[in-house]
């Protein structure tokens, strides 16, 4: 017994992958997170399958219906934002489905950082820059261990992308003003790919002001770093004189 884990991408319901979309097409139960799913990729549904919101029940109830299903033979799809295995706490959902013998299997999805990326427009990598991203988030509800905090990371100087931390903004600045100069570039993406997206751009000096302008306090990316002001250098991939010895793919 199984339940597809589907990644559902970062809002449009194209950025859906093929696989993803058939599964829904075919399921006869799905429960999806309704405070970040598109609802529009409901419409790749049968008419009869069964659409649960997972985001007004326990654990426990999403868990008992999937079984429930599950059991009876049905194709169940559990539907997710973005790519699963970035802040989907899946990993209570999988002990939980195991108890009962069934296992998931895992259909990725387009993270909203990269449907974002792909909105901004830039490369997070940087040629003769960073080439390094760490993805990442202030404390909410869960901690986040010392070592990880923000400071630290922000040190590095590679590009950073704050998940479930812009309603924080002013404590995400202060943290980063410690170790990085005000007028380091920052992209704030709320609700990336769907209709209503709105992209702020500033510097660690005006973000925080820009974004509660904006009224920005959920469903948002942070981005900062110089990747959003890339230096006008080549890199070597494409150079004409790194053609001997053929062109590397790895590189
Ligand atoms: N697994 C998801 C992340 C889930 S955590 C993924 O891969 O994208 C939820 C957080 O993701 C939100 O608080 C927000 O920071 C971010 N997020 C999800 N969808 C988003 C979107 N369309 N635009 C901007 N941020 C989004």
């Amino acid at each position: 017994m199984k339940v597809y884990l589907v990644g559902a991408g970062p809002g449009d319901p194209e950025l859906i992958t093929v696989k993803g979309k058939k599964l829904l097409e075919e399921a006869d139960l799905i429960v999806y997170a309704g405070s970040l799913v598109n609802p529009g990729l409901l419409e790749y549904a049968k008419p009869e399958a069964v659409k649960v919101d997972s985001a007004p029940r326990t654990l426990e109830e999403i868990v008992e219906i999937m079984v429930e299903y599950a059991r009876a033979g049905k194709i169940v799809v559990r539907l997710q934002t973005g790519d699963p295995a970035l802040y989907g706490a899946v990993e209570e959902q999988k002990r939980a489905l195991k108890a009962y013998g069934i296992e998931l299997e895992w259909v990725p999805g387009v993270s909203s950082f990269l449907g974002a990326a792909a909105r901004l427009g830039y490369e997070l990598t940087v040629p003769d820059g960073t080439q390094t991203v760490i993805l990442s988030r202030v404390a909410g509800r869960t901690p986040v261990p010392e070592k990880e905090n923000l400071e630290e990371l922000a040190k590095i100087g590679s590009t950073l992308v704050l998940f479930l931390s812009v309603d924080k903004i002013d404590e995400v600045v202060a943290q980063i003003s410690r170790v990085r100069a005000l007028d380091t570039p920052v992209a704030v993406v709320y609700k990336a790919t769907f209709p209503e997206e709105k992209i702020v751009i500033g510097t660690l000096a005006d973000i925080a002001q820009k974004v509660k302008e904006e009224k920005i306090n959920k469903t948002a990316l942070i981005f900062v770093g110089e990747f959003l002001n890339p230096p006008p250098t080549r890199s070597k991939l494409y150079a004409p004189d790194f053609t001997h010895g053929g062109r590397r793919e790895s590189d």
